[in-house]
Order: C-alpha cells, then sequence, then structure tokens
C-alpha cells in the first residue's frame, strides 16, 4: 500500500503516520525528519536546507525529489510506504508519479486530514513546548511566527495537490479535527473501504 498524508503543518500527519507504521509495516517517508537529519549531519543537502527550513519555505523540488527517489528503492519499501510531507508541490506530485511509473507501481490513495486553521498554530506551539518537556530537540520551525509562513506555503503550493489527487480519484478526506483515535479510525475505514488492507 502506498499511500499519501495531505494536510497543512500541525494536521496531525506524523502522528497518524506512525500509527499506519505500527499497523500496516510499512515504513513513514517524512522527507521532513530527512531534511532535519541531513541538516543535524551537516551533509551538503542539510546545508544547503537549513535557512529555506529555518524560514518555513520550501527546500526546491530537485533536493527532496532526489531524497525521495533513493529512500524508495530501500527493501523496507517493498510493500509500500506512508508519504508524509511529501509531495508539497505539484512538481513533486508529477515527480512522484513518474518515480513510481518507471518501477511499475502507483499511489493508491492520497489522505486529506481536513482541519481548521485557527487550530493549528495552538497544535504547534503545544508540539514545541510537549518536546521540551520531555528533553527533547524542539524544532526552530515550530513557532508562532514561522508557523504563519509555513501556514502560507501551504496555501500557496501544496494545497493545489488536493484538487491534483482529487482529478485522479485518489483523494479522501477525514475530519483531522476529531481526536486522535478517531481520526485513525477514519483512515482504517476508508483503507478498509478501498481494499487497501483486509481485515
Ligand atoms: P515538516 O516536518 O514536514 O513540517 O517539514 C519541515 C520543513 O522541511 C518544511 O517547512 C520545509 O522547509 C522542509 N520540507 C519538508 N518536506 C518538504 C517537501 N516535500 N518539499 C519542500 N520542502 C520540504
Amino acid at each position: 500500500m502506498r499511500l499519501i498524508l495531505l494536510g497543512p503543518p500541525g494536521a496531525g500527519k506524523g502522528t497518524q503516520a506512525q500509527r499506519l507504521v505500527e499497523k500496516h509495516g510499512i515504513p513513514q517517508l517524512s522527507t521532513g525528519d530527512m531534511l532535519r537529519a541531513a541538516v543535524a549531519n551537516g551533509t551538503e543537502v542539510g546545508k544547503r536546507a537549513k535557512a529555506v527550513m529555518d524560514a518555513g519555505e520550501l527546500v526546491s523540488d530537485d533536493i527532496v525529489n532526489a531524497i525521495v527517489a533513493e529512500r524508495i528503492d530501500q527493501p523496507d519499501c517493498a510493500n509500500g510506504f506512508i508519504l508524509d510531507g511529501y509531495p508539497r508541490t505539484l512538481a513533486q506530485a508529477d515527480a512522484v508519479e513518474a518515480m513510481l511509473a518507471r518501477r511499475s507501481l502507483r499511489l493508491d490513495v492520497a489522505i486529506e486530514l481536513v482541519v481548521d486553521d485557527k487550530a493549528l498554530v495552538g497544535r504547534i506551539v503545544k508540539r514545541a513546548e510537549d518536546a521540551k518537556a520531555a528533553g527533547q530537540p524542539v524544532r526552530k520551525d515550530d513557532n508562532p511566527e514561522v508557523f504563519d509562513e509555513r501556514l502560507r506555503e501551504y496555501y500557496k503550493k501544496t494545497a493545489p495537490l488536493i484538487g491534483y489527487y482529487y482529478a485522479k480519484g485518489l483523494l479522501k478526506g477525514v475530519d483531522g479535527m476529531a481526536d486522535i483515535d478517531a481520526v485513525t479510525r477514519q483512515i482504517d475505514a476508508l483503507l478498509e473501504d478501498r481494499a487497501l488492507v483486509t481485515q
């Protein structure tokens, strides 16, 4: 099963992706996590991405497409994967489609977590507070100032993907404002509905 989680920052993509990992045993491919690892490791990609990420803007399509193309050839992706935070532009959406087509694969579904923007900044602030309380590193972009730019980038560049996947018959929306377990149940139900899992 190859699926995409779509939604603005703070919509709950990462949380739901982790649950899907546990349930279906396929990996979460978070370009944000991969880029943060590149920054932490001081790689060439990390050096190019750091300032852009800190400003809440999007890293170039070429960089992220290359990261994903390499990642999906790893053995753990053989039975599928969950794309979290990728694709984020129409060019990335075309790129992943081409990448998969070259491997005779295709996406099964794009799940949009539909959320109320007003709630998002609060979630981001809470994520930063929780990380701090747990002694984990706090993301530099999880603050209200950078969040505004991340949300603008989402509407400008990523929201058009909703129409893109709708037109392909792949889009499914779930109520991302429901509590975490309820969102998980909605996702489980739609995967069963599309016969992507057998239970
Ligand atoms: P995330 O963890 O998904 O919120 O991503 C954090 C930051 O990494 C974003 O604000 C972007 O700067 C960068 N990033 C992550 N994924 C992508 C992507 N698919 N395209 C461009 N930039 C990305």
